[in-house]
């Protein structure tokens, strides 16, 4: 084995869903994304597998069985592309897990307890949680010598006050069954507020902001100094936002009576609300590209859709602002955030008398990056910054490690030895 040499330390970011292995290989100390890429269908004939390294770009496609012989397709990927493990500067994998529960928030290095905690949490998160667990065995497997650190979607919202943590339900039955409002995408909401901190020059401390997370999942947060003081998922990442396709907020009293009325199984009423639901579920669609141009073609099925996603989106912002008493930003992210300039004016128009106003000329631009798009006249400032959950958790992979003082690379580590 060659020692890593100069290779700045990279974190291996690992996204493991039910059957697909999403992975970023990224430098936490500059924030360079060295290597990202997908794997897709597993479990199917159809197979794919793609890196994209420097100006390569690689692809495989046929069965790969399972998560195990994902992984290591992906590593095959590196090695074809002359790009041996050994010289990658790995000092940690990163994981992103959905569910810490109550009891797991920080960064957590994984061991067999580990592991069993997690899979008693499989129930609060039984579409995310047991892959992501499956996702880290395999790589403790293929990587046995790489710290692999896990890393909760909920930990930014561990601390939020218990007025908006608590559900007004029989207390008993909430502790018992560890019943709380959990938020998901803290990753995101984390790093953005930090962001717009940055990009405003103003201190963390000093900004009351929301940021509003308009992906495939959606979610909105408000945040006082840096710390959320609320959010808009829940136990689950049902709760809130019309998304993708799922409902967000719905009057639980729909469940009762799917489940009476129509004989619908708890499966069939979770399947529903989660995967066919939202506007996929009104319009037919969940890319809001496609949206938008059925609703120029007159569909009234999208047109709808879209009101209710931009209706529910407008009562978040509503409500945070007066749980905010005063905002100083609004922040959008994620696909549909930084990339949808009608979503945004949707959401924002007519709000001047609560100090919002957009500049239509700077929201409508095709600029990427962290960019400010209100009027300089409006009280509170909107901007759009775009999401980099894989950075964020490689950041927060590699300070665990400092922390515990182990900063070696793989390389050096497995010369070391
Ligand atoms: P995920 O929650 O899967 O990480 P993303 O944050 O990548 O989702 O967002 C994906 C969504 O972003 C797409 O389904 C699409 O609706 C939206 N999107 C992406 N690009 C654009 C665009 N140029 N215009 C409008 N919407 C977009």
């Amino acid at each position: 084995m060659t020692t890593a040499g100069a290779a700045p330390r990279t974190v291996l970011v690992l996204n493991s869903g039910s059957s697909s292995v999403k992975f970023q290989l990224v430098e936490p100390d500059s924030g360079v994304s060295v290597a990202s890429g997908i794997v897709e269908r597993i479990g199917e004939d159809t197979s794919s597998a793609k890196l994209k390294i420097g100006d390569q770009d690689l692809h495989r496609a046929g069965a790969i069985a399972d998560h195990e012989a994902a992984l290591r397709t992906v590593f095959e990927l590196f090695e074809e592309a002359g790009a041996h493990l050994d010289s990658l500067g790995l000092v940690a994998v990163g994981h992103r897990v959905v569910h810490g529960g109550r009891a797991l928030f920080r960064p957590t290095r994984v061991d067999d307890a580990l592991i069993a905690r997690l899979t008693e949490l499989a129930p609060l998160a039984p579409l995310h949680n047991p892959p992501a667990v499956l996702g880290i065995e395999v790589a403790c497997r293929i990587l046995p010598d790489i710290p692999q650190i896990a890393v909760f979607d909920t930990a930014f919202f561990h601390d939020l006050p218990a007025a908006s943590a608590t559900y007004a339900i029989d207390r008993d039955i909430a502790d018992q069954w560890q019943i709380r409002r959990y938020g998901f995408h803290g990753t995101s909401h984390r790093y953005i507020s930090e962001q717009a901190a940055q990009f405003l020059g103003v201190p963390l401390e000093n900004l009351n902001q929301i940021v509003l997370h308009l992906g495939n999942g959606a979610s909105a947060s408000a945040i006082v100094g840096g710390r959320p003081v609320d959010t808009s998922m829940g136990l689950t990442p049902m709760e809130g936002l019309v998304m993708g396709t799922r409902s967000g907020d719905v009057d639980p009293g729909i469940v009762f009576y799917l489940a009476r009325a129509a004989h619908m199984s708890v499966e069939d009423i979770e399947s529903m609300l989660n995967r066919r639901s939202g506007v996929l579920g009104l319009g037919g669609e969940i890319d809001f590209r496609e949206l938008h141009r059925q609703i120029t073609d007159g569909s009234e099925q999208a047109r709808l859709a879209y009101d209710v996603y931009i209706h529910r989106l407008r009562k978040y912002i509503g409500a945070y602002l007066a749980v905010l008493g005063s905002t100083d930003v609004i922040t959008f992210t994620a696909g549909v955030g930084e990339n949808d300039a009608a979503v945004r004016r949707d959401a924002l128009t007519g709000l001047a008398p609560l100090g919002i106003e957009l500049d239509e000329h700077l929201n409508d631009s095709p600029a990427r990056g962290a960019r400010l798009i209100s009027a300089d006249k409006s009280p509170i400032t909107v901007l759009v910054i775009p999401t980099n959950e894989e950075l964020a958790i490689a950041r927060a992979c590699s300070e665990a490690l400092d922390d515990a003082g182990e900063e070696r690379a793989w390389g050096e580590r497995g010369a070391a030895k």
